[in-house]
């Protein structure tokens, strides 16, 4: 018994010493995304090192913030024009690199386009199964996160040497950004560009609000705006309230908002104070990406409309009527 339990104490000890993380940062070359910082909470709460791997063209701004978070132990920069455009088929050979010399036990990402379209090739190359958007961390090798749309929440626990992880932002603090003196490093130096893909251009939605995923306050809109131009009438409300506009799947399919604007499902996951559903029926694919926000206020002139289900203040009126209104008010 004596023997047993010494035994396990040993381990448990020999496992904390030997548990490390790399999180892979997102960054656009000019700034850190504020979604790193929450995946680096989830990398503190597994316990271990924590070193974070930035790759770009332009590594300065993203890895000399990163050495002041706090509980960040080292930074591994790979400033290459290989990186151009954040490739999966360019990165996933460095993140290999670094996993080879430094033997990391996870390996973890935010649950955004980056992270999903990076981590699961990751986790093919090592052979082992990627762990998708987790919510909580109950160990070192046990894990939760949600199915069925939301729906349901799953424990799951990895028998695989290393844990590939992307992380749902939202359900974890942001570390914070001082205090903090992780060593800046450079990442193994290897031939990194591919042959397979190719970064040609992209198209931004530009926009001076804020961020969807990270704003305080977000109005959505959906098919009862009946019209792009209807929007305004949500852009100034959000002017009051310095928020973000998000939108159903309807309203982006209807063209009436770009697609990056979409909560839910296929869209964004956000956890705001304050989510104001306007002229949208609630579907279980929108509410995956909504619901756990703090406050949810609907519009809407049907009453029986699925939203009012997990509205906290539900007002049943014509939207051209109370939105208008609302914003007069304010
Ligand atoms: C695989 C899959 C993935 C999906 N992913 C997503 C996703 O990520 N995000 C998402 O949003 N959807 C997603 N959908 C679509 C989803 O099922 C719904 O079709 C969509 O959310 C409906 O959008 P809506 O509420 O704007 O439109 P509707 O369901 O048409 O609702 C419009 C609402 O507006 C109200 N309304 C109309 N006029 C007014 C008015 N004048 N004043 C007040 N209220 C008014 C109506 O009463 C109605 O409730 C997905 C579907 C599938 C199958």
């Amino acid at each position: 018994m004596f023997v047993n339990s010494t035994r396990n104490v040993m381990r448990s000890s020999f496992l904390q010493r030997c548990k490390s993380t790399l999180v892979v940062a997102e960054h656009n070359n000019e700034a850190l995304n504020p979604l790193t910082l929450n995946t680096i909470s989830a990398a503190k709460k597994i316990g271990g090192d924590v070193t974070v791997l930035v790759a770009g063209t332009k590594c300065g701004p993203a890895s000399e913030a990163l050495s002041k978070v706090e509980g960040v132990t080292k930074v591994l920069v790979a400033e290459n024009a290989a990186f151009k455009g954040f490739t999966a088929e360019s990165l996933t050979p460095l993140v290999l690199a670094a996993q080879s010399q430094f033997k990391f036990t996870h390996i973890l990402a935010g649950a955004s386009a980056f992270g999903k379209n990076v981590l699961p090739r990751v986790a093919a190359k090592l052979d082992v199964s990627p762990i998708s958007e987790i919510i909580d961390v109950k160990s070192e090798d046990t894990f939760v996160r949600t199915i069925y749309a939301g729906n349901a929440i799953l424990t799951l626990k990895s028998k695989d040497p290393v844990k590939v992880i992307t992380v749902r932002g939202t359900n974890f603090p942001p570390a914070a950004t001082s205090g903090g003196s992780g060593a800046v490093e450079q990442a193994p130096a290897g031939e990194y560009a591919s042959s397979l893909s190719e970064f040609v251009s992209q198209e931004l939605t530009k926009s001076d609000r804020p961020e969807l995923t990270g704003a305080k306050v977000i109005i959505s809109g959906g098919r009862g705006l009946k019209s792009g131009d209807n929007f305004k009438l949500l852009y100034d409300l959000a002017d009051k309230f310095g928020a973000a506009v998000g939108a159903s799947r309807a309203a982006v399919d209807a063209g009436f908002v770009p697609n990056d604007l979409q909560i839910g499902q296929t869209g964004k996951i956000v956890a705001p104070e304050l989510y104001i559903a306007v002229g949208i029926s609630g579907a279980i694919q929108h509410l995956a990406g909504m619901k756990d926000s703090k406050t949810i206020v609907a519009i809407n002139k049907d009453p029986e409309a699925p939203i009012f289900q997990v509205a906290d203040i539900g007002i049943v009126a014509d939207l051209f009527k109370a939105v208008p209104e609302l914003t007069g008010k304010l």
